[in-house]
């Protein structure tokens, strides 16, 4: 049974209705305008100093304790995904083509009652609170963007804490990690330029499609041939483009993809092989290849010290069951540039549907939550702002 605190079980009415007209109104990545304003005039009736226009959407707040002391970093996600959403729950996406899918409108949500919380107690606390609503989380770039727009100038944080909707885990359950988390990316496009020409006469011709197709099986050898085999890298192809008709050999390949690993020298060494393999492939058979990558983010790694802290928190008011051992996951979040500067720990709360209907992934047309979890994430932050700002 989780044991809710009186501050969190009263506002959970309200936190349901604050998620769900989010989840009525999702903005993509650095358009999150409404979202923006709707957490700006909160934190701002709060009492927190806040900033907005950060990376164009991000907004920061602080709160300072009745005496000094650490300064504790709060982080939530506000962006949603261009998909049309499939639900036909009431408080359903009321922008086409927009969805909150991935659940950061859960995640805004928990932080700003949590915000909510810790204002009320700010007197009593020994230290600063830090929040920080990061926008495109989802294309991997409102971090750096915000940090770009000076969103760290004149604070610093002893450690950070965020929670993240999952719902490949139960409700009542919260998945934490020491170390690596999530991987890095990186985003790759590639152009194989060959010489077209007349379908029926390849051999006057340097044919990139057959180039390309060679490049993307000899890619795959860095990750089974060059990625130490107890360590991990993910490369996939995921689109290719090229030619306008059946009897023609086209000039030149569009691909692109992406590549992802946790070990900054792994992926150093992998990147310099991959531009060697595509170039040296492509020239085999008389094309070119030319590489062109976006380092979006660098691997989310969790500090031990902060990941126990969370581990114990947890563990107050959940199920001893209920705090299970992540496994590391292959998809990436941009906190990372956060977690590079500050200890943090990232927390996944389970919000698997309750009433036996199927578990929609992340990223869905029909995704949707178990709103009763999201007072698991509030108790999460507050417990672990509470106890890093606790008077000695
Ligand atoms: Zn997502
Ligand atoms: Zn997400």
């Amino acid at each position: 049974m989780t044991k809710l605190s009186a501050e969190v079980e009263q506002r959970i009415p309200e936190l349901i209705e604050l998620r769900r007209d989010f989840h009525r109104h999702p903005e993509l990545g650095f358009q999150e305008e409404r979202t923006s304003k709707i957490i700006a005039d909160r934190l701002t009736r709060l009492g927190y100093t806040v900033r907005t226009g950060l990376g164009k959407t991000g907004v920061t707040g602080i709160l300072k304790g009745g005496k000094p002391g650490k300064t504790v970093l709060l982080r939530a996600d506000i962006d949603a995904l261009p998909i049309t959403e499939e639900n036909t729950v009431p408080y359903k996406s009321e922008n086409p083509g927009r969805m909150h899918a991935c659940g950061h409108d859960a995640n805004t949500a928990i932080a700003l009652t949590a915000a909510e919380i810790l204002a009320k107690e700010a007197p009593n606390l020994n230290g600063n609170l830090f929040f920080v609503f990061q926008p495109a989380e989802e294309i991997l770039s409102g971090a750096e963007a915000m940090l770009k727009d000076g969103a760290l100038e004149g604070v610093s944080a002893d450690v950070a804490f965020a929670v993240h909707m999952q719902n490949e885990m139960p409700a009542g359950t919260v998945g934490l990690r020491s170390g690596p988390l999530m991987t890095s990316a990186d985003k790759l496009e590639m152009t194989v330029t060959g010489k077209g020409g007349h379908g029926a006469f390849p051999h006057l011709a340097h044919d990139p499609i057959l180039a390309a197709s060679h490049v993307v099986t000899a890619l795959q050898s860095l990750v089974s041939r060059e990625t130490p085999p107890l360590d991990m890298s993910v490369l996939s192809i995921t689109t290719i483009k090229a030619g306008t008709a059946f009897n023609i050999i086209p000039n030149t390949v569009e691909m692109s993809g992406t590549f992802r690993c946790y070990d900054l020298p792994l992926r150093e060494r992998l990147m310099a092989s991959l531009r060697r393999v595509a170039e040296q492939t492509a020239g085999a058979f008389k094309c070119t290849a030319e590489v062109r990558n976006d380092w979006l983010t660098p691997a989310v790694v969790n500090d031990p010290a902060a990941t126990k802290l969370m581990r114990e928190l947890a563990t107050e008011f959940l199920d001893e069951a209920g705090v299970v051992e992540m496994q590391q996951l292959t998809g990436s979040d941009d906190i990372a540039y956060f977690w590079q500067k500050f200890p943090g720990c990232y927390a996944f709360v389970g919000s698997a549907k309750t009433d036996g209907s199927p578990v929609a992934q992340h990223h869905n047309p029909k995704f949707d939550i178990e709103e009763s979890v999201m007072t698991t994430g509030v108790e999460l932050l507050v417990r672990a702002a509470r106890r890093t700002l606790q008077p000695k």
